[in-house]
């Protein structure tokens, strides 16, 4: 049976962080991924925000990779090129109640480290978004957007040049421990199935995250690790270019967690409303025109110059979240498993926002986890 170090299962954004951090020449890395290329699921449906850690408890992971990401995903963009820019954003009050609520969430940023932030006039706001309308705002300006894709490339070649194997059309569908390790059991493209030996497996399956858990042996609910539906929904707002914010315009305040329907420059020059997010069975990637009125009563309190007639349903995606409805804000899962008697079984569940922002600073905190496991710990 063929062996290998290290099995990353899926080739999403945060897949390919890991397979860049952990992939050297003298070891046998191996990422899998069910469809014919990367980033067909979750991180190429997002907001492609570089967040800047405002929302996310102190000590959570979420807040300290974000943190950590944020910078070192500057840093990687400028040194390999690749195409993003540091927009900045800003929190806008549209009326009374908003305002009052602008001091908590800057403490709020504050503590969690986001740097620069603070909160500005109605005419420091017309100064930097004519467009923009707003009684007073939070200015962040480590935020920024990314493009998923190039940033994704990246990682891929990456991983490659330091020696790993990314193989496509193959889907894991069982994971039997064995003295030495795991037996992966997959189907490829043509549906013939195989296995293979491997060390130590990372599941970065994100929406099948619990999935792949429970293939491992762990009972998903008991763990709290079943992946919830959450849709996130987005328009694309058609005409009216001249008068884009080129500034991230996020309402306040935050949802159960969720950022709530903002604008996203994107790097052509064009600009998305959204995600507006909903609970469903769905698993289709369709987005309901019915939701164009709602999309235009949000946004138009911050962007007067919108027209109904000028926003469109655009693309959707699904959260990895482990949240239930109704439930606050949750923290990623980035853990060994080996309390649960899986020796080299890295798990991470619920990989969320800001899942993608913080890709690099996972990719380095899995990569110590392994360099744990190689040393005993
Ligand atoms: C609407 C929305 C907006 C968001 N906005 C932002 C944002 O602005 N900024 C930000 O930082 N984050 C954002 N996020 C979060 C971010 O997109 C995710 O955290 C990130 O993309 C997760 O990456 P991933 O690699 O874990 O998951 P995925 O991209 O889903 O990758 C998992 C991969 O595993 C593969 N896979 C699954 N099962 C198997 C199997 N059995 N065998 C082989 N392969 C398998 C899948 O095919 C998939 O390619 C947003 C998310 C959503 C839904």
């Amino acid at each position: 049976m063929e062996k290998v170090d290290i099995t990353i299962i899926g080739a999403g954004v945060v897949g390919l962080a890991i397979a860049a951090n952990v992939s050297e020449k003298s070891r046998n890395v191996l990422v899998v991924e069910k469809h014919e290329s990367f980033g067909q699921e979750t991180s190429s449906r997002n907001s492609e925000v570089i967040h800047a850690s405002i929302y996310y408890p102190k000590n959570s992971l979420k807040g300290k990779l974000c943190l950590e990401g944020n910078e070192l995903l500057y840093e990687l963009c400028k040194k390999y090129k690749i195409s993003h820019k540091n927009t900045g954003k800003l929190i806008v009050a549209v009326n009374d109640e908003d305002e009052a609520l602008l001091p908590d969430l800057l403490d709020t940023a504050m503590n969690n480290g986001a740097k620069g932030v603070r909160i500005i006039s109605k005419d420091e706001v017309k100064k930097l978004e004519p467009n923009v309308e707003a009684k007073a705002a939070i200015h962040c300006p480590t935020s920024g957007i990314v493009d998923s894709h190039s940033l994704m490339r990246h990682y891929e070649a990456m991983a490659i040049e330091k020696g790993a194997n990314v193989i496509y059309g193959i889907e894991v569908d069982s994971i039997d421990k064995t003295g030495e390790g795991y037996n992966v059991g997959y189907k490829d493209r043509n549906g013939e199935k195989g296995i293979f030996n491997t060390r130590i497996i990372i599941n970065c399956a994100g929406l099948e995250s619990g999935n792949i858990s429970e293939l491992a042996g762990i009972n998903q609910d008991e763990a709290g690790y079943r992946i919830q539906r959450c849709k996130g929904i987005y328009f694309r707002v058609t005409h009216g270019i001249e008068k884009f914010p080129k500034m991230l315009i996020y309402p306040v305040p935050p949802i159960n967690g969720h950022v709530g329907i903002h604008t996203t420059p994107d790097l052509g020059g064009g600009m998305r409303l959204g995600p507006h997010f909903y609970w469903t069975d769905e698993t289709d990637y369709n987005v309901d025109g019915s939701f164009k009125e709602y999309f235009f009563n949000s946004a138009r309190q911050f962007l007067s110059f919108l027209k109904i007639e000028d926003i469109q349903p655009d693309i959707a995606g699904f959260y990895p979240t482990r949240q239930k409805p109704g439930e606050g804000l949750i923290d990623f899962v980035i853990k060994h498993e080996k309390e649960r008697g899986l020796d080299n079984f890295i798990n991470l569940v619920g990989i969320e926002s800001p899942g993608l922002t913080a890709s690099p600073a996972i990719g380095r905190y899995v990569k110590g986890m392994i360099e744990e496991i190689d040393n005993g710990k």
